[in-house]
């Protein structure tokens, strides 16, 4: 089974712009996967589409071999999804955000401790649980978003533009850490502008421009071309 597998989607916003016009995509367990493209190619909205927050237009998707529409639950479960924009509740705690969907994917009380627990401490969280998340740094505030998003250990981690607007130290230590949860045997799936972050750290790669995909190949590949 892919861990994602997208075909024919195609999206037209409601102003009648199409933002996507036919996409064919699979990406396959463990892969590490760069979308990258510039801005307005429609990276985006294929996330997206793929985390349930976008309605597609025509076209499908599934993930882990669940289709988005028919059986939304079980693909969400196996999805972690990072988005662009901090939309957590500034004056909620770390610790509170971090477990905030947890009931929805049915975890156990002890599970969540204990997943939550080992997160904040991977991500350097730990001291700062009992804070409000407007206390924390920008830095601060992506690793939470990260850390939210694995609570119930998906299979596959999804992260909008994970890099944007972030300092080089803190770009070398989330790359590490998406690099260590890869080898532990998830799949990711991150969107980039950056040639440099796909090249230092996903296996394969789709270059999208103008809703279509115009490349898709392995980095190797496409470095030995350039
Ligand atoms: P849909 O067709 O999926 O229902 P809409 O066209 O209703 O989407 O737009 C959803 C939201 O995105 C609206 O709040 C709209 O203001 C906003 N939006 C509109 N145009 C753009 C754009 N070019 N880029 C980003 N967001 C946009
Ligand atoms: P990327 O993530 O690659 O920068 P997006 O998926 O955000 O691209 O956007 C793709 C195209 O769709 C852009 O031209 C953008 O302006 C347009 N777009 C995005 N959201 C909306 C919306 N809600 N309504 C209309 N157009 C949109």
């Amino acid at each position: 089974t892919a861990a994602l597998s997208i075909q024919g989607l195609e999206k037209v916003y409601g102003n009648g712009f199409k933002a996507l016009k036919g996409i064919d995509l699979t990406v396959e367990q463990g892969d590490f996967f760069a979308l990258l493209g510039p801005n307005g190619a429609g990276k985006s909205t294929i996330l997206g589409i793929v985390s349930s927050l976008v309605q597609k237009t025509s076209g499908s998707v599934s993930i882990m071999g669940h289709d988005l529409v028919t059986d939304t639950f079980a693909a969400k479960q196996c999805l972690g999804v990072v988005p662009q924009e901090f939309n957590f509740n500034q004056f909620e705690k770390v610790y509170d955000i971090v477990i905030t969907q947890a009931g929805y994917y049915g975890l156990t009380a002890k599970q969540v401790a204990a997943h939550a627990e080992s997160l904040l401490k991977a991500l350097d969280l730990w001291d700062k649980r009992d804070e409000t998340s407007r206390m924390l740094s920008g830095g601060m505030k992506r690793r939470l978003m990260i850390a939210r998003a694995l609570i119930h250990k998906p299979q596959i981690l999804i992260l909008d533009e994970p890099t944007a607007g972030v300092d080089i130290e803190l770009r070398r230590s989330m790359w590490e850490f998406m690099k260590r949860l890869n080898e532990e045997g998830t799949t990711i799936i991150l969107t980039t502008h950056y040639l440099e972050e796909a090249e230092q750290l996903c296996k394969n790669i789709a270059i999208i421009n103008n809703g279509e995909i115009v490349t898709n190949t392995s980095v190797r590949e496409l470095l030995s071309q350039l």
